[in-house]
């Protein structure tokens, strides 16, 4: 959602409106179904204020179609995780040291997942050790 102020080139006449886009102003405009509430003229024209963005957008159906296969993924993303944590532990930057200590101990454990760096990654597989790399998302951004 945008918010515009508006004003009228009649009588000057400055007001705020709300648009689900630039373009959304724009085709109105076009209509002539923008119209001053003071005067009805339908110069109306934005002011040179910046228009204002609201970042959280909780309604999906203002989101293009790119935003929303994002989301999708991100979603799916998020179930994967979610099943990542309920069924692995979590060993943090400890990483590259539990995958070895299960690789060479032997110790019975389920699988473990944490943060790696790329050189351990690369250390990791050149000792054969299976390790699988996952993006992985943050839970804080919707
Ligand atoms: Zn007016």
């Amino acid at each position: 959602m945008i918010k515009y102020k508006l004003e009228c080139n009649d009588c000057k006449f400055t007001f705020d409106s709300w648009f689900s886009s630039s373009k959304e102003f724009d085709k109105l405009k076009k209509i002539n179904l923008l119209n001053c509430s003071q005067c009805n003229s339908i110069k109306i024209e934005k002011s040179l204020m910046s228009p204002q963005v609201i970042s959280k957008i909780k309604d999906s159906s203002y989101l293009t179609k790119d935003e929303k296969k994002i989301k999708l993924f991100k979603n799916k993303m998020r179930e994967y995780q979610k099943f990542i944590k309920n069924n692995f532990d979590y060993v943090g930057n400890n990483f590259a040291y539990e995958a070895r200590s299960i690789h060479y101990n032997k110790k019975k454990s389920k699988g473990i997942y944490g943060k790696a760096s790329n050189e351990d990654i690369n250390n990791l597989k050149d000792e054969g050790i299976e390790i699988q790399n996952i993006p992985w998302i943050e839970d804080k951004e919707n």
